[in-house]
């Protein structure tokens, strides 16, 4: 008996890969996951933060779901059983076009799993990259994954298309990267195409630069671990952001009874490592607690300062910026307004802090305003839960 196999259309193929590509974190962290929702009216298509914190809407698909590689914890992993699809490279760019065209997306996040060879799945990623340049006069932006095990020569190529280049770390170290994949190797696969793409930045840099994205939660690592890793990434590699995914157990995979990270964990590690990148903060210098975690009740720039009672109070009308952004509530933004406010003269009252942007009710325990102190009364702090910035920043 013959069986008639539906051929699935371009866009039934969308949503099954757009569906899939949101295991790659690009955009808000997971405890922000309604504010994504509101921007995202079609499953392929994820909100991402701009300049000046504008949302840009990416347009985030696969190439192909269908994998050789076994990762315990991802959707496409080959042992898993579900349906495999892919886009020939003519189709997704003329696709993406369509909707780019429309109006309907500002930039493309183009990822893939791995089938027959990371090179053979890069290839027709690439092939989908020149279309959309050369055939299509596409000048936007690209965000374009780099698979573990590329040739340097194709890293080399997507390195002149793209506007930025990614490659997924996924662990911390080797050791807890084998408790999540049996087929990526550290060194060899990860940390060199990761070194390869730092080279060729040095040399010429990427209008995006590098990113890098760490499963959070499934290997039992530490967020020391985690942050001293991202710290070492910053430093050697020059690498734009890190970006930490909070594992989600998937049916189906042999990570599927293993709980899930909570998001405040992932959104702590966020708020840690933007200490890292714009405070001047070592890994040394962080909260963590006894196992290696960073408190969760508190955010760990607030941690930090309970730590450091030495450093405080301090005189805002003398502290130089590097002291000024160390006080809780206290950004790099108020802390230039304040030492450009100086200028004409010194801060008396809490109320022209304020307008500089400082969050009084979180710096007022950390700082003396013209020599007098102005702690917050008891009261008014009981019960009040520590309110959890958010750090707006560009993709
Ligand atoms: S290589 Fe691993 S993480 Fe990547 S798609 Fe395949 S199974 Fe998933």
């Amino acid at each position: 008996m013959a069986f008639i196999v539906k051929r699935p259309s371009s866009l039934e193929k969308l949503k099954i890969l757009g569906k899939v590509a949101k295991f790659d974190v690009s955009g808000f962290p997971s405890i922000f996951a309604k504010k994504g929702k509101k921007f995202q009216r079609f499953k392929f298509i994820y909100p991402a933060v701009g300049k000046k914190g504008r949302c840009v809407r990416l347009f985030k698909v696969l190439q192909n779901n269908a994998c050789d590689g076994n990762c315990f914890y991802c959707a496409n992993r080959k042992d898993r059983d579900f349906e495999r699809v892919s886009f020939s490279p003519q189709e997704l760019a003329r696709l993406f076009i369509q909707y780019y065209e429309r109006g309907v997306v500002d930039g493309l996040f183009l990822s893939s799993a791995i089938y027959e060879s990371a090179d053979r799945s890069e290839e027709k990623m690439l092939t989908t990259l020149h279309l959309l340049r050369y055939k299509y006069g596409y000048r936007g932006y690209v965000h374009y994954k780099i698979l573990p095990g590329t040739s340097e020569s194709l890293i080399e190529e997507a390195f002149r298309l793209a506007d930025r280049l990614s490659i997924n770390m996924e662990a911390p170290s080797a050791k807890y990267l084998t408790k999540l994949s049996p087929t990526k190797d550290f060194s060899s696969q990860l940390l060199s195409g990761l070194g390869k793409i730092a080279q060729l930045n040095r040399e010429k840099s990427l209008r995006a630069g590098i990113t890098t994205q760490l499963v959070i939660g499934a290997a039992k690592e530490t967020d020391r671990e985690i942050l001293s890793f991202s710290s070492k990434l910053y430093q050697e590699y020059k690498l734009h952001r890190v970006y930490y995914s909070a594992f989600m157990p998937i049916i189906g995979t042999p990570l599927e009874g293993v709980p899930p990270c909570p998001p405040l964990r992932e959104f702590r590690l966020y708020q840690a490592d933007f200490l890292l990148r714009k405070y001047g903060f070592i890994p040394q210098e962080l909260p963590f607690d006894e196992d290696g975690n960073l408190p969760q009740e508190y955010d760990p720039k607030l941690g930090w300062a309970l730590r450091n009672p030495d450093r405080f109070p301090i005189e805002i009308n003398k502290a130089d910026f590097e002291e000024l952004i160390r006080v809780p509530g206290i950004g790099r933004i108020s802390a230039r307004r304040i030492v450009e406010g100086r200028r004409k003269g010194k801060f008396k009252k809490l109320e022209e802090l304020r307008a500089t942007g400082v969050v009084i009710s979180r710096a007022r325990n950390f700082i003396t305003l013209d020599g007098r102190f102005y702690p917050a009364l008891e009261e008014e702090e009981k019960g009040k839960p520590y309110k959890q910035l958010f750090f707006w920043e560009e993709i």
